[in-house]
This record gives C-alpha cells, sequence and structure tokens, in this order.
C-alpha cells in the first residue's frame, strides 16, 4: 500500500449523496469532516457533492470485501446547518421518509448544491501600490498586457470578478503582483451589524390586538400560536409589533408566505416599519443573490428573512420567532419529491429552537383548528375588522333552470351591471382556464379527448389550440369532427376566456381584466396586472383561485363565485375545506368601510348543509360542523394518513407495484390500507396513475410502520418497473 492510500484510511465518513436511495455511502478520509459539512466523493463515474453524516476512526469491517474510496475534498470546515436546523432536517427525513440525501440537497441553496463555496463572492480588490502608482508606464512597455492593466488600475481600483469580466491577463496581473506595484485586498460584507430601529410608528392596537400580543409577549416559554382573525382584523398589525419585541432583542424573524403573497406591498410594509436589514428570498433573484441572502441569515446580518416554503430552512444566527402568513395555503406544501409541508416543519423548528411560531390565517387549515381545540396551540382571535370596513353580505344564488351566458346568470348579470353603473368594481371566480374545459360535436356528440390522458381538451380560442391541461400537449383547433366529419363543433362549458369575452361584449363601456396563469405567463405580467386591478384601471376582473390570495382591491364591492357544485360532490375529502377557505378569503376581500360589498354563490345546491351552514353561520362554525364530519369518520386530522403513488405505461404494473407495498402492511384494527385504486386522473402523459391509501390511528404507529417498510422497497422487483413515491400528510387525494 503507498502512503497516499495509507494517509486515506484515517477516518470512515457515512455520506448521504442526492440519490433516490435510503442509505448513506461509507468514504475514507485522511482529515476528519465536520457533520453537516459538504465532502465531494467519487460516485460511480462522476464525482457527487453530498453531506457528512457521520464521522468514525477507520477500522476495516469483516463483512466489507471492497476497498472504500477516499473522499475528493473536503467543501467546508463546519456544518452548513446550527445543531438545531440539523436535527429538523434528520426529523424531517424520518417523518417524510425521504432520503436524507434529497432533504438536505432541498435545504441548501442551488449553488451550493453544485459544490461553490459557502462564502460571499471572493470580491478581492486590486489597486496599485505607491510604486505602482508612480511607475511611468512606458517602463512596462515590453510588457503591453501588464501595462494595459496597470493604467487600469491607477485610475481606479479593480474586483477580481471586473478583471475576469473585462478580459484583463491574471498573469499580467501576477507579474505585476510579483513585482510589488500592485495589492490584492480581501473584503467580506460585514457580519451583524445591524441595530434595532423602528421606522413608521405602530399603530394603536384595539383590545382583541392587544389581547393577542399580550399573549405573545408574556408566555412563560414559546410556543405556538394561532392567530385566527377574519380578513382586515389586523392580523400583520400583530406581527409586526410581535416582531419588534424580538428584533429589539437583536434576534431575527423568519417570515413564510404563500407563493403568491410575495407581493412588493408584503415587503413594503415590513421596510416602511423597521429600518432593518430584510432579506427577500423570491423567485427573481439570481442563484448567487439566494446564496448571499442565505449567508446573510446564517450569519445573522439579515434581520428579517421573508420567503415562500423552502425558507423554512434556511439558517439563522440568532432566531427568535417564525411567522407563517396564510397557514392554510396549500403552496406551503411541495407536491413533489420532498413532500414537506413548510407550516408543519415551523411548528417543529420552533419547538427545537424554543421560539415562538405564530400561524395566521382568516381560515385556518383543519389541521391546526383542531391543534387550537385540544389546546396544543393558543388561540388568539381577532373578530372585528381592524379599519372601518364592514362585513360582506352574502347572497346564494340558485341557478336551477336558469338560463346561462356564460356561466352567468341573469340575477348576476344584474347585479354585476349596478355595481359598475356606481363606479363600482366586480370581481369574478371561475377556477377553470381557457375558452371552454372541451370541445364538442354538435352533430355526433364526439368530444376531443387528449390520447395521453384520461381527461378532455381545453379549447384555446384565442391561440387557435387545443390544449390538455395535463400533460401539456397542443394541437390546432380542429375544423371537423374526427368522428363524423361534421364542422359544427362548439366549446363545451365555460372558462375564463369565455368569460372575459362575453362580459366585454356585455359591458362594451367597461374594461375587462383576466388574470390566470395564460395571461401572466410573462414575467412581470402577474404583478403588472395585479397593480392595474389594484387601481381600479379595469371595473371588470375575471379570475381563477390565482386571484383569491392575500390581495386587496379595495373598490370590489361585489364578489361572486361562478361555479362551486364541483367542490361539493367531490372525491377529494378536502374540497369542502377549501370551498370554505376560497369563499371566505374572497368574501373578506369585498368592499370597505364607505362600500360594503356583497358575495355571490351560483349553485345549483342552495339547500346544501355545507353552503348553508357558511353562508349563514360562518368559517368558524363551518370548520367545526366540518371536522365533526371528519372525526366522525376518522379521516384527518383524526387519523394520520400516508399515499403511495404509482405510474407506469401499463397499468398491471402499477398495479403489482402498489399490491406488493400493500401486502407489506400488516392487518390491523388501528391500520386501514385501501386500494391499489385508479387516481382522480387515472391517465397522464401516456401513464397510468394509481394510489394505496394507508391510514393509522397514530402518527407514531405510521411512523414505525413506513421506517420498517421503507427500506424493504428498494429490493422489491415490482417496484422497479414503475415510478413511485410516498406522500406523508397528502394535500391532494
Ligand atoms: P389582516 O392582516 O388581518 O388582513 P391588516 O393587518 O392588513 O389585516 O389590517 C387591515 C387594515 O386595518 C390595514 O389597513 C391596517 O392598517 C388597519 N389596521 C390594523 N390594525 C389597526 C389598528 N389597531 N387601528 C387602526 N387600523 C388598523
Ligand atoms: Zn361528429
Ligand atoms: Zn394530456
Amino acid at each position: 500500500m503507498t502512503k497516499a492510500q495509507h494517509a486515506n484510511l484515517d477516518y470512515r465518513v457515512s455520506v448521504a449523496l442526492p440519490v433516490p436511495l435510503y442509505r448513506c455511502f461509507d468514504y475514507t478520509a485522511s482529515e476528519r469532516p465536520q457533520v453537516g459539512a459538504r465532502v465531494l466523493v467519487p460516485f460511480g463515474r462522476r464525482q457527487m457533492v453530498g453531506v457528512c453524516i457521520a464521522v468514525e476512526r477507520y477500522q476495516q469491517r469483516a463483512d466489507e470485501t471492497f476497498a472504500l474510496k477516499p473522499i475528493v475534498e473536503i467543501l467546508d470546515d463546519a456544518s452548513l446547518w446550527p445543531k438545531p436546523l440539523w436535527a429538523i432536517l434528520e426529523w424531517a427525513a424520518d417523518y417524510y421518509q425521504h432520503p436524507t440525501g434529497d432533504v438536505l440537497q432541498q435545504a441548501m441553496p442551488v449553488l451550493l448544491r453544485q459544490g461553490a463555496a459557502a462564502s460571499y463572492q471572493t470580491t478581492t480588490r486590486y489597486t496599485p501600490t505607491v510604486s505602482g502608482q508612480q511607475l511611468a508606464l512606458d517602463e512596462l512597455k515590453r510588457a503591453p498586457k501588464q501595462q494595459q492593466l496597470l493604467a487600469a488600475l491607477q485610475q481606479r481600483p479593480l474586483l477580481r470578478r471586473d478583471l475576469v469580466a473585462a478580459e484583463y491577463s491574471l498573469s499580467a496581473l501576477k507579474a505585476l503582483q510579483d513585482k510589488g506595484l500592485v495589492d490584492g485586498i480581501e473584503h467580506e460584507p460585514a457580519a451583524k451589524d445591524w441595530r434595532f430601529q423602528i421606522g413608521a410608528e405602530p399603530l394603536r392596537l384595539n383590545a382583541e390586538q392587544a389581547i393577542a400580543l399580550a399573549a405573545i409577549a408574556a408566555a412563560p416559554k414559546p410556543q405556538t400560536y394561532l392567530l385566527d382573525g377574519v380578513t382586515g382584523s389586523g392580523k400583520t398589525e400583530v406581527y409586526l409589533q410581535a416582531m419588534a419585541q424580538v428584533l429589539r432583542q437583536g434576534k431575527q424573524v423568519l417570515v413564510l408566505v404563500p407563493e403568491i403573497g410575495l407581493t412588493p406591498q408584503t415587503l413594503r410594509r415590513f421596510q416602511k416599519r423597521f429600518a432593518v436589514p430584510i432579506v427577500m428570498l423570491h423567485s427573481a433573484l439570481t442563484d448567487r443573490e439566494r446564496l448571499d441572502a442565505w449567508l446573510d441569515a446564517r450569519n445573522g446580518s439579515a434581520a428579517i428573512i421573508i420567503g415562500t416554503r423552502s425558507a423554512i430552512f434556511t439558517p439563522c444566527e440568532q432566531l427568535g420567532m417564525i411567522i407563517v402568513d396564510e397557514e392554510h395555503d396549500s403552496s406551503l406544501k411541495q407536491h413533489e419529491g420532498f413532500r414537506y409541508h413548510a407550516r408543519d416543519l415551523a411548528v417543529v423548528r420552533g419547538q427545537h429552537e424554543h421560539v415562538p411560531v405564530i400561524l395566521g390565517s382568516a381560515t385556518p387549515s383543519f389541521e391546526t383548528l383542531s391543534n387550537a381545540q385540544r389546546q396544543r396551540y393558543a388561540w388568539l382571535r381577532l373578530q372585528k375588522r381592524a379599519g372601518a370596513a364592514k362585513p360582506a353580505r352574502h347572497v346564494v344564488l340558485d341557478i336551477k333552470g336558469l338560463a346561462l351566458q356564460a356561466g352567468l346568470s341573469q340575477p348576476l348579470l344584474k347585479l354585476v351591471e349596478a355595481e359598475l353603473e356606481q363606479g363600482n368594481q366586480v370581481l369574478l371566480f371561475l377556477n377553470r382556464r381557457g375558452f371552454a374545459p372541451a370541445l364538442l360535436c354538435h352533430e355526433c356528440g364526439w368530444l376531443a379527448e387528449c390520447k395521453r390522458c384520461s381527461a378532455h381538451y381545453t379549447v384555446h380560442q384565442g391561440r387557435g389550440q387545443l390544449i390538455c391541461h395535463h400533460c401539456g400537449s397542443e394541437q390546432r383547433i380542429p375544423a371537423q369532427c374526427h368522428d363524423c366529419g361534421s364542422t359544427q363543433l362548439i366549446g363545451r362549458g365555460v372558462g375564463t376566456e369565455q368569460l372575459e369575452q362575453v362580459l366585454a361584449e356585455r359591458f362594451p363601456d367597461y374594461p375587462v381584466l383576466r388574470i390566470d396563469r395564460d395571461s401572466t405567463r410573462r414575467k412581470g405580467a402577474l404583478s403588472a396586472h395585479l397593480e392595474a386591478a389594484a387601481e381600479n384601471r379595469y371595473p371588470i376582473l375575471v379570475g381563477t383561485q390565482m386571484l383569491a390570495k392575500g390581495h386587496h382591491f379595495p373598490d370590489v364591492t361585489l364578489v361572486a363565485l361562478l361555479d362551486v357544485d364541483g367542490a361539493l360532490y367531490s372525491s377529494d375529502f378536502r374540497a369542502a375545506e377549501r370551498l370554505g377557505q376560497l369563499f371566505t378569503q374572497v368574501a373578506g376581500r369585498a368592499g370597505r368601510a364607505s362600500k360594503p360589498g356583497t358575495v355571490v354563490l351560483q349553485t345549483h345546491h342552495p339547500e346544501h348543509e355545507l353552503i348553508q351552514d357558511l353562508v349563514n353561520n360562518g368559517y368558524s362554525h363551518f370548520a367545526r360542523t366540518a371536522l365533526q364530519e371528519r372525526q366522525a369518520v376518522q379521516l384527518p386530522p383524526y387519523s394520520q394518513l400516508a399515499l403511495f403513488r404509482a405510474e407506469a405505461t401499463q397499468v398491471e404494473l402499477v398495479q403489482q407495484a402498489l399490491q406488493a407495498i400493500a401486502r407489506l402492511i400488516p392487518e390491523r384494527p388501528d391500520i386501514l390500507l385501501l386500494g391499489p385504486l385508479p387516481a382522480a386522473l387515472e391517465r397522464r402523459a401516456g401513464k397510468y396513475r394509481w394510489q394505496l391509501w394507508l391510514q393509522c390511528d397514530t402518527r407514531a404507529l405510521r411512523s414505525q410502520l413506513l421506517r420498517h417498510i421503507l427500506p424493504q422497497l428498494e429490493d422489491l422487483p415490482e417496484l422497479r418497473r414503475v415510478r413511485w413515491s410516498l406522500d406523508v400528510d397528502p394535500q391532494d387525494v
């Protein structure tokens, strides 16, 4: 054995790699990496960035017949994550039964995944020395590259990256340094250098707000709070004042917001109140800016960190509080790969780091409500609007037997007209984009179906295309029926595009603005549209669910939900909860002090219990009733759900795979196993999709079971032929 190989045999390092396998890989090292530090290792034919999970003195194991490979490089001197956050990542890998290597990858900025140094961009600044400044350039005429560079530096100092960008010769630079003509000085942004300073004065709290703030401030030890307050009740003001107390102690606050809520409005409100450094982790950042923001959080130089769900993994030097705004929002759950719920991780993080967590919503999720009912969370309620706005009037519009024009009934059109004539703004919700959800042959009944999905094509009139909303496949709208050749093809059903068109024809004097995924595809289009809407440049707004979140349109006095019937009879047990949230959220945005609002629900089932409860008794009451129903049938949050999903081009393979998993699950009274069953959309992009529903009485039982079966799945031949995944606490079933 050579000396070099010997030297590598000092330590055995277990490394988590971003591969879909549940185990770690062992390597040898001559130096001891810290647990949580990244290492570069050989894997197959390439090199990969992994994270050191454990280190011990090297000893050959009896069952190890092959030689371990040495790691290539230790990339970090210390763990990327402080201890408590490291513990949470380990906890999450176990709770979601997701491979640790992938969990850790997701928890780091992209540049770190790629192996970049966990430091600010090396910003070496080059300046001429005294002799370099005085040197006559002529003396360098036999070295023109050095002459050029020194001439530039005599004008002004340059950063290394400026030199590279301007393509100066780096060897000329080195020569100038060797001659003592140029100096390079490293400079790093300073770590924590902010002091708490208030910007705008806080508002005088009303009684409910004051009680809520006192509860948070006076708690003997940190805990989780549900700030359950109707829209406009002043939740944000409570956050701001609770944050002030934390910032005053020199501690940081982490704020999670829904994807679309990342509007400049939020940021401006925080910036106005606090004169401290705020970093915003939004999608427009470059990878470099994201890493810098992450470093600012980690070294404490950012006081407030605002971001969407993945921000929950941001290390903070001195974390003092976590706020999750709109905690019911489904964008907090990651829907593929590592399927974590950022709200749930926020609660766990609060416990580990001993900091209070505030979950705020006008329509708390049923999970959170049940935790509040069971007194696991302190329940703080704000029942009155803080400003002068009055609650909206609710109207349930029975559309049975009524003629509909693009989904609009005559009574609704009358209401719209009345508001428009008074100079008000109206907002119409329809959760279907495109012109029509299907193309129908009027003569034979043929419907244009996607060949790769169990779904109809959506008609996009404006683009002249049929588009499948499930796999994205497109084709030109055909001129003739594929079955009978008739040219009488018509759109069946209504989408936002058609709604926009019909409204524009019916109310030619009032511009219509449509806000959905199609109309906001261009970068910056969404914020431009939202701004135009808020300024009432368009009296008529048409939108999908996209518009329901976190926006405020002060001139909107009428909001209508055009089609809620789908949610009443959905196969998804959360459909009613979502409808209640949507209705309440949009209702909360209608009207203000001088102009009370109206919310209209169009339905064929006006007598439906859920609708009656929601409209007459409000979200809290509705939620309590709906929770009792969940309890009666033992659905979450009264049981713990996990979903195995599988997909493949052959339906038998999918069934066999899920059956193989099912065989590993013991028959017990406290475990309910359903399936394999086809998913709501059975075929997508040519693949069959089935699922296996696993419901356990307790979380502990579910964890124990999953821990037991997951490692066995890698060896199941049936699973190698399908794409499968596990979703713990699934949101879409
Ligand atoms: P929420 O976050 O619950 O929707 P906001 O915090 O945005 O509510 O408050 C709604 C409106 O009421 C805002 O315009 C805010 O400035 C105002 N407001 C909040 N608290 C008070 C208060 N204590 N006194 C006066 N106005 C308030
Ligand atoms: Zn036909
Ligand atoms: Zn399709």
